[in-house]
């Protein structure tokens, strides 16, 4: 890093504040104050979102930035608008800054998913076979276990430093450094944070990957995890002059052909059991109209409609032929913590776990949780 851009990082990281923040202390609540609350105060992390980032955290994650020539970014397999677009924001801004910047996710299928296509910077990607072996520095983002990251997990064990960059409330506090807000609506709301923090300003195309990931994580402003902060920050991004008719139409409401005979097949199968309602979707089903994986996310959106019900899932079986199960609660009950005893994570109304049993054995298992909860 050239000394005029360690210089710029270092002004801004003292003078660091979010637009209609007012103070350093305003960013980060000392003491991990009330932060991001419906309803709180409008101070504290309700501006931000990231409340919870003690000020030091935030100081040492620009002193490692600042310190590395090349900077190893990673995502969750299998992205999705948060992984992704938190990971390409970030890379727009450290190359911005002259850092040298690899970006990956660990699927043995290397491929983004069709649905974030539309995001910009995805000439910035490289296969995971290209990443650095030992970075220097890495950045996770939007996965709260080192398994999240597929092939990536020896890389990051093998990194000197890692900074973490995450609001799983099943965070496992791997990394040397964690910027972790349980609190915030989504991982593109602490990047917000850090790019403001570096120096860097929001332009249309970092704005569209985080825009991206708020609108996945928060439901487009539906799901309980929509703050005021959350609202600001969308603001701040569609001010920028992206298209939000434009990135809702890619992310939800277009599919080719094959994706209805899927969704037909599902919902000829799926099961009301109790407060329960959950269906799969096989490998055979997707064949028969050579439709990704990927494009089955949307499904459990559709089964958790259901009135009679407190908790859905879907099981989708991937392309290697495991179950990937994704559960979403009414608030009731804690499918995080439900998911975590199978293996998985997430968040209080919405988690996942893999399963490499059979459907039957994996819902058997579940259900038994399930009940043991109620
Ligand atoms: P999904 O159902 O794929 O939309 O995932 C919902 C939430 O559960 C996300 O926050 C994921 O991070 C988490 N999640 C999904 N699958 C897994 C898994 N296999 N292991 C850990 N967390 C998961
Ligand atoms: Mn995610
Ligand atoms: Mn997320």
């Amino acid at each position: 890093m050239t000394p005029d851009v360690r210089d710029r990082v270092e002004r801004q990281s003292r003078a660091a504040r979010p637009p209609g923040g007012t103070a350093r202390g305003t960013v980060g609540a000392p003491g991990g104050g009330p932060s991001g609350g419906a309803g709180g105060g409008a101070a504290d992390g309700a501006v931000t979102g990231a409340g919870r980032v003690p000020e030091s955290t935030w100081a040492r994650a620009l002193e490692l930035i600042s310190g590395a020539d090349e900077i190893a970014l990673a995502c969750h397999v299998s992205p999705d608008g948060d992984a992704l677009g938190s990971m390409l924001a970030t890379a727009f801004v450290l190359r911005s800054l002259g850092k040298r910047v690899v970006a990956s996710f660990g699927d043995r299928h290397f491929a983004v998913p069709r649905l974030l296509r539309f995001l910009p910077g995805q000439e910035m990607l490289t296969p995971p076979g290209d990443f650095p072996a030992a970075p220097e520095l890495m950045i996770t983002f939007d996965s709260a276990s080192p398994d999240r990251l597929g092939l990536l997990r020896s890389n990051v064990a093998a990194a000197r430093e890692v900074i973490v960059v995450d609001h799983h409330p099943s965070s496992s506090g791997f990394g040397t450094l964690g910027l972790v807000d349980p609190k915030a609506s989504a991982t593109a709301m602490l990047v917000e944070q850090l790019i403001y923090r570096l120096g860097g300003t929001l332009d249309r195309d970092i704005a569209t990957c985080l825009y991206a990931g708020l609108v996945t994580d928060t439901g487009s402003f539906r799901h309980s995890s929509t703050t005021p902060a959350a609202h600001q920050m969308a603001a701040r991004l569609v001010a920028t002059g992206l298209r939000t008719d434009e990135i809702a139409r890619e992310l939800w409401d277009r599919s080719p052909f094959g994706y209805l005979k899927v969704l037909a097949a599902a919902f000829d199968r799926v099961v009301l059991d109790g407060a329960l309602v959950w269906t799969y979707v096989t490998r055979v089903d997707r064949a028969a109209y050579g439709l990704p994986y990927a494009e089955l996310e949307g499904i459990i959106d559709i089964v958790r409609r259901t009135d009679e019900a407190e908790v859905a899932a879907v099981l989708k079986e991937d392309d290697e032929g495991a179950w990937q199960v994704s559960t979403r609660s009414k608030g009731a009950v804690d499918v995080g913590a439900l998911c975590a005893e199978l293996g998985g994570g997430g968040h209080h109304t919405a988690a996942g776990f893999t399963s490499h049993d059979s459907v039957e054995a994996t819902m058997a298992k579940f259900l038994e949780l399930l009940g043991k909860v109620r």
